[in-house]
């Protein structure tokens, strides 16, 4: 169900657009429509930018001081482990890239056209020169087009002009191909968007030939943004960094003044530098983030900015339109009123022409022949007219395009037994007003029998407005039909409404005749709930997540709704745009007053469902809530909605419905339109963040066990316990292997239970703290332990550094076995949940255990082998710290109701 204009009737009935075979030989001379792609930046580049970080200075200096110090070996493998690690952030960041890339690919723009005499959908790279091609609001113009016929077109041309209001067109003014851009009135260009209106234009130029192609290499240059999460992290680690070189300052200090060897002392400085920092943390984060949005891509859910995999993830609120995302969009009629309450009943469903009309009245259903009722004929005629969709029979199957409502009328008249085709060709069309959303009505001018007649069709509220004669008091049958209205819209029934009149010859003011009509009668439609949107909004009230609809439709009729899905409950009252435009007007005279102004806040808060709200008011609404402290996501498929997709936390466009607009201004896109994937992307979006945490918590808590190993040492005037080759061996080596694992943790299964985190908070939560402090003093306090203990004993120095070693990957190995969860303890994890991690642990032992025999190896790291029961004592050793952090994570749980501060949701309408 695409929204799309048909074919208008006064268009010369010859021209059936290309046919499909025709467009297949253009498009074989002509070739794709498509500008040449970005590529991105370069491997060489990407490798060049590996090394541009404060930690790689740091590890150069280290180098340096190495090479002065004559230690060349020491230099030669930080500088080798350097290019390796660079090498493997290079790898990782370009397939990320290309992941992106792909990503974007598969929800590729399309363009409706005219072939074979049929509307039809096809990708924009497809059109052809010769094309007919269809325009409406919202979209992005596929290729340069030279316009055939046009309603109300206004085009955004910033893009080629740097004009930034809308530039408004008109078919069949002609102008050289020579005169500027802007001065071409007849034309749409390629690039564009469509800001208002319809139009009808033939391809004139595609692909590089567009005008746009010709300026392609300054449009196609894709900025490099840097996720923020990852800028946040950066600042983070250059603040460690910092603070590393502050204590390295320290303890130069003091182990000078103690009259140790200058050069023992820089090896010092050299290894804490090397073991505090976290280089494998930048190169761990784009990991997690580019599975997240594979993940997420697998639900449906793509990312366009690699930050909405994390922000998606924290979002405490969503927003959520209801027709097409929380209903299928498929709309059936289903009732009919005529003005003197006569009521049928209309059977069958969806896009099925089969269906059956039964009189209601005296509570008896009769069968009823098509051309039974005048009064019925007339309603659906002007149903049929004021539309813009087309459904037609097209070798034995029926193809549809056009919008929802539309094509429900177009089956309607079809089950009446009408030919819509040759009613529109009997009642020729001389103007029209499209439907637009802010408008709720549709409009359209006919020549009936000699007489100039106006069909409109819309809400009832508006259609019934336009026919009222008596301004101030209802007449007796419109109290009526009103409450005809509400009872439909009470059961969930869309209610449109149908109305027409005549207008004098030479009246073109169209929206000057729209008073005073005949009223037609009420249609009630169906368009049915989507089956997975129940479960979808239940485990949202199960993570704490509000949700809200908002919709431009009749508020009884969103309630009724609403509440069949547990978003509102019997007592909910629906906010109507009416409602916030009286509390944004409050607000401004209380702020001139100056008082508090708060009428939007609390109306904000006091309902759930928000109904005839204009597009405009989205944006309203949205930036309350987060002036309320919500995290908010936001669905959206208009133009109008471009300015709420931006301004939400979460912008998530329709991949179906959606105009390209909206998509373009999302930071997500959901491909089948559906509420339920958007609540499987906030799933993933959690898990990549607890994954972050659980990388950073594995990389810090290492680093800090290191530093306290190499204070103990100093403190206790003990020898380095470590070479710096030996800790960048630990670091980047053993420890590599494994930390880029624990981005592929899979879900622990309460992801979607937790409530969302606090939006403030930073990702040095207490818990993290904590974690942190006591898994780096035990580890470091063992490791000085053993190392002091073997000295103590008389072994020689260079053994108790192998020991320690040794004890040093074991208890990395254990570690990340920790690292898998915060709260979880690891005898209720699945252990073999995740294949890498095993295998990232199975790798680090391997490879530390050949290097132990591996000749070369062993003599730049200065190891040599152990035995098996050394091996396995240093294991028990290791062991112990799983029990440490078993005992904590114990003791959170019991904590635990202490430190999570949950909303308190006082401001929280009850839900179900
Ligand atoms: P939603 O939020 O459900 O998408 P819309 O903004 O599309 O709501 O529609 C608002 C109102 O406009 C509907 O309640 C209906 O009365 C009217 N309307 C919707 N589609 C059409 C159409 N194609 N033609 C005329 N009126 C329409
Ligand atoms: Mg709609």
């Amino acid at each position: 169900m695409h929204d799309r204009t048909r074919p208008n009737s006064d268009r010369p009935a010859s021209s059936q657009g290309l046919s499909s075979q025709e467009a297949r030989r253009r498009y074989a001379l002509y070739g794709p429509n498509q500008l040449p792609e970005s590529t991105g930046e370069s491997p060489l580049l990407i490798f060049l930018h590996q090394f541009n970080s404060p930690f790689i200075y740091v590890l150069l200096a280290a180098a340096l001081v190495s090479l002065i110090l004559n230690q060349q070996l020491n230099a030669v493998f930080i500088l080798f482990v350097l290019l390796i690690n660079a090498s493997i952030g290079t790898v990782q960041e370009y397939s990320a890239q290309r992941a992106a890339v792909a990503l974007n690919k598969m929800v590729p723009q399309y363009a409706s056209v005219l072939r074979d005499g049929i509307t039809q959908k096809v990708e924009a790279a497809e059109l052809v020169p010769g094309d007919i091609v269809f325009l409406i609001t919202g979209d992005r113009v596929a290729a340069d087009l030279r316009l055939i016929e046009c309603h109300d077109l206004l085009v955004d041309e910033s893009l080629l002009t740097g004009e930034s209001l809308a530039a408004s067109k008109q078919s069949g003014v002609c102008s050289g191909d020579d005169s500027p851009l802007a001065e071409r009135k007849d034309c749409a260009f390629a690039g564009t968007i469509v800001t208002h209106g319809r139009a009808l234009g033939e391809v004139i130029a595609t692909g590089v030939r567009s005008e746009i192609g010709q300026i392609a290499a300054e449009v196609t240059e894709s900025d490099h943004i840097k996720p923020p999460l990852l800028k946040r992290i950066e600042r983070f680690t250059l603040r460690i960094s910092y603070g590393i070189l502050v204590v390295i300052a320290l303890l130069f200090v003091i182990t000078l003044l103690r009259g140790a060897d200058l050069q023992e002392v820089f090896l010092l400085g050299v290894a804490l530098a090397v073991s505090a920092i976290p280089e494998g943390l930048p190169a761990a984060i784009t990991v997690a983030l580019a599975i997240g949005m594979r993940r997420m891509a697998r639900a449906s859910v793509i990312v366009r900015r690699l930050i909405a995999v994390e922000s998606l993830g924290s979002c405490t609120y969503i927003a959520s339109d209801k027709t097409g995302t929380l209903t299928v969009n498929e709309m059936t009629v289903k009732l009919i009123i005529l003005p003197d309450e006569r009521r049928y009943s209309v059977s069958g469903e969806g896009l099925d022409m089969h269906g059956e009309l039964h009189c209601l009245s005296g509570g008896e259903r009769a069968l009823l022949p098509p051309d039974a009722d005048k009064d019925l004929a007339n309603l659906v005629r002007c149903g049929m007219l004021a539309n813009e969709a087309s459904l037609v029979l097209h070798q034995g199957e029926w193809v549809a395009s056009g919008d929802g409502v539309d094509l429900a009328f177009l089956v309607l008249s079809s089950k009446l037994g009408f030919d819509h085709q040759q009613v529109e060709h009997l009642y020729p069309e001389l103007q029209r007003i499209p439907y637009e959303s802010e408008n709720a009505f549709s409009a359209s001018l006919n020549r009936v029998e000699g007489k100039l007649i106006i069909h409109v069709k819309g809400s009832a509220e508006k259609v019934l407005m336009m026919c009222r004669r008596d301004p101030v008091r209802p007449e007796p049958w419109e109290v009526r039909i009103e409450h005809q209205m509400l009872a439909m819209a009470r059961k969930g029934f869309r209610v449109l409404a149908c109305a027409s009149g005549e207008v004098d010859v030479g009246n073109t003011d169209l929206l000057a005749v729209l008073k005073g009509l005949h009223f037609l009668g009420l249609i009630g439609m169906i368009d049915p709930l989507r089956p997975e949107a129940y479960a979808a909004v239940e485990q949202c009230r199960l993570s704490n997540i509000d949700v809200a609809m908002i919709t431009g439709d009749h508020p009884q009729t969103a309630l009724a709704l609403a509440q069949e899905l547990n978003i509102a409950d019997a007592g909910s009252v629906p906010v109507t745009g009416d409602d916030v435009r009286r509390a944004i007007e409050r607000d401004e005279t209380l702020q001139e007053q100056g008082k508090p102004s708060t009428a939007m806040q609390t109306l904000v808060n006091s309902s759930r469902v928000f109904a005839r709200i204009e597009p405009s008011q989205k944006l309203q609404i949205v930036q309350q809530l987060i002036r309320n402290g919500h995290f908010v996501a936001v669905t959206g498929d208009g133009v109008n909605d471009a300015p709420a997709l931006r301004h939400a936390h979460v912008g998530i466009a329709m991949g179906k419905r959606g105009t390209d607009v909206a998509r373009e201004s999302a930071e997500l896109i959901i491909t089948d339109d559906n509420f339920a994937s958007i609540v499987q992307g906030i799933k993933q979006g959690r898990l990549v963040y607890s994954n972050i945490r659980k990388v950073i918590f594995l990389l810090i808590s290492t680093g800090a066990a290191e530093i306290t190993l190499f204070i103990l040492s100093v403190v206790f005037m003990l020898p380095i316990p470590l070479f710096p080759i030996q800790l960048l061996w630990l670091n980047l080596v053993t420890n590599g292997i494994q930390d880029v694992a624990l981005a592929f943790e899979p879900e622990e299964g309460d992801e979607l239970r937790r409530p969302p985190r606090p939006p403030k908070e930073t990702i040095f939560n207490r818990l993290m703290l904590e974690r942190v402090f006591v898994n780096a003093v035990v580890m470091g306090g063992l490791a000085f332990t053993v190392f002091a203990w073997q000295l103590h004993n008389g072994v020689a120095v260079e053994t108790a550094r192998n020991m320690t070693l040794l004890l040093m990957v074991l208890f990395e190995n254990v570690h990340v076995l920790n690292s898998r969860s915060e709260t979880k303890s690891i005898f209720k994890q699945n252990f073999f949940g995740n294949p890498f991690l095993l295998f990232g642990m199975l790798a680090a032992q391997s490879v530390h255990i050949a290097a132990l025999y591996t000749p070369g190896l062993s003599d730049v790291l200065q190891v040599e082998p152990v035995t098996l029961e050394s091996w396995s004592t240093s294991l028990s050793v290791a062991l112990v710290l799983i029990v440490v952090d078993e005992l904590h994570k114990l003791y959170w749980e019991k904590r635990k109701p202490l430190f999570t501060q949950c909303r308190t949701g006082d401001d929280r309408p009850p839900t179900g």
